[in-house]
């Protein structure tokens, strides 16, 4: 009756999952994209960002080589070398990406897709029937208003400067701006961020922010808290003048912006049918990614939950299974795991401290120490690891890390909270030794 049983808008992380997942179900399944495949992850978020934090990490590396011996070594960074070697690995994941949805006969579209009505969809002169439509279209970041806002750049230009700048601001004080300002500073770049809050990441453990907070200090990384940007003026140079609300001033050559990212639902045709939004936009969808239009469907940062890669990919497998496979699955939010790429990187799992103490009696384990490898080159970058026991149970509830590979860390440890993993568990582990790693299981 219809030319797809599914259509889908948007092939970032959600989509093409999607996509591929419900046609290897069976389905007959079309695909639509008038950017770039593979969407923000790809493009212009988690892949390009860890790749420019490697990059920034190079000069701690070799600044720890001297003190186990290696003669003094300082090569010279060359951004261009940089962005060229990254954009050949996007441009291979943009091909990995549309490999897999032809690998799984999934019809893809270049172009704008716009909704027409409930069972049809257009892209650019052409209009397809579906039986069902999800919506995978991400988010966008968004920019406050403010005199000169025009001067600045966001992630999506970030990645593609065509010169590092000597100085630059962050404004913003979540995710993206402490990575952006470790990339800067690791990069050799004068970087300041501005938060207008006391303390910035402020969903994350108390702990956590206060250490990151010293830890991004001893990286010469220039940080102003309750601040906030009144105007930017641009000289004919191109420095940019920025005016604070406090009177204060600040010269910096770029400004990027990354006071988050709002769903993505311009001109896709939503007002052609009678899909329910909230404020900001965000497509309002039920457990089953239903939309107040029943064969309407969205998922991913367009309905504005969980804003992480992993979270859209295990929607969309839950969609495809619910409505192709005929095994409803739903998506569980709970211990979901999380990375923030900053330098040092920060992992963590389950509940802050103030989270716990609304519906616990908790006990808190914590430390902080000196890997082996700063010690010996002489750096004082610090780890901290903190769990948060309920008492009754003995549960964790919660683990933070901040530490080189913090990331990698809070992986496994999510396994064992998500299953449950008592206090005692951890400590009837043993060891590996010598690891930062080891701590998690020896922590009184
Ligand atoms: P976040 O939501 O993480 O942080 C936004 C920041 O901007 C907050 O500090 C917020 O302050 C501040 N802010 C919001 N509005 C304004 C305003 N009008 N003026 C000044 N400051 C403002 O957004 P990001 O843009 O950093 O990242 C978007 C999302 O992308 C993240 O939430 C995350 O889900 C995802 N992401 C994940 C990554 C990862 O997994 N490693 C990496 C990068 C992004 P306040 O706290 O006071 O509201």
């Amino acid at each position: 009756m219809y030319d797809y049983d599914l259509f889908v808008i948007g092939v970032g992380s959600g989509g093409v999952r999607a996509a591929r997942m419900s046609a290897q179900y069976g389905a007959r399944v079309a695909t639509a994209e008038d950017r770039y495949m593979g969407g923000t992850c790809v493009n212009v978020g988690c892949v390009p960002k860890k790749l420019f934090v490697y990059a920034s990490h190079f000069h701690e590396e070799y600044d720890q080589a001297e003190g186990f011996g290696w003669g003094e070594a300082s090569p010279e960074f060359d951004w261009p070398t940089l962005l060229r070697n990254k954009n050949a690995e996007i441009e291979r994941l943009n091909d990995v990406y549309r490999g897999l949805l032809d690998g799984a006969g999934v019809t893809h579209y270049d172009g704008r897709a716009r909704i027409v009505d409930e069972h049809h969809v257009a892209i650019n002169d052409t209009t397809v029937s579906t039986d069902k439509i999800l919506i995978a279209t991400g988010g966008w970041p968004v920019v406050p208003e403010f005199p000169g806002n025009e001067n600045v750049i966001t992630s999506n230009e970030a990645f593609f400067l065509e010169e590092l700048p000597r100085r630059a601001l962050v404004i913003g004080g979540g995710y993206i701006a402490v990575e952006f300002a470790g990339i800067f500073a690791g990069l050799g770049v004068e970087s300041h961020l501005s938060y207008r809050g006391p303390l910035f990441l402020r969903h994350f453990d108390d702990d956590v922010r206060t250490f990151v907070h010293e830890e991004l200090l001893k990286k010469d990384i220039n940080i102003h808290f309750e601040s906030v940007v009144s105007a930017i003026t641009k000289a004919g140079d191109g420095t940019l003048d920025i005016e604070f609300t406090d009177g204060s001033r600040l010269e910096t050559d770029l400004v990027l912006v990354t006071t988050g990212r709002k769903p993505n639902v311009h001109d896709i045709g939503l007002e052609n049918v009678a899909v329910d939004c909230r404020e900001n936009g965000a497509i309002i969808v039920d457990e089953e990614f239903r939309t107040s239009v029943p064969n309407i469907f969205a998922l991913g940062d367009v309905t504005d939950r969980v804003q992480l890669t992993p979270v859209a990919i295990a929607e969309a497998m839950a969609f495809s299974s619910t409505q192709f496979k005929g095994v409803r699955k739903l998506m569980d939010y709970d211990g979901i795991a999380t990375a923030v790429f900053c330098q040092p990187n920060i992992g963590t799992v389950g509940l802050t401290e103030a989270q716990a103490l609304l519906d616990y009696s908790i006990k808190i384990y914590k430390t902080t120490f000196k890997p082996l490898s700063n010690v010996i080159a002489g750096r004082t970058e610090a780890t901290f690891m903190k769990m948060i026991v309920d008492e009754e149970t003995r549960k964790v509830l919660g683990c933070h890390l901040v530490g080189p590979n913090s990331a990698e860390l809070i992986q496994l440890a999510a396994v064992a909270i998500k299953m449950g993993a008592r206090k005692e568990d951890f400590d009837k582990t043993c060891a590996v030794h010598p690891t930062a790693a080891e701590e998690l299981v020896t922590l009184n």
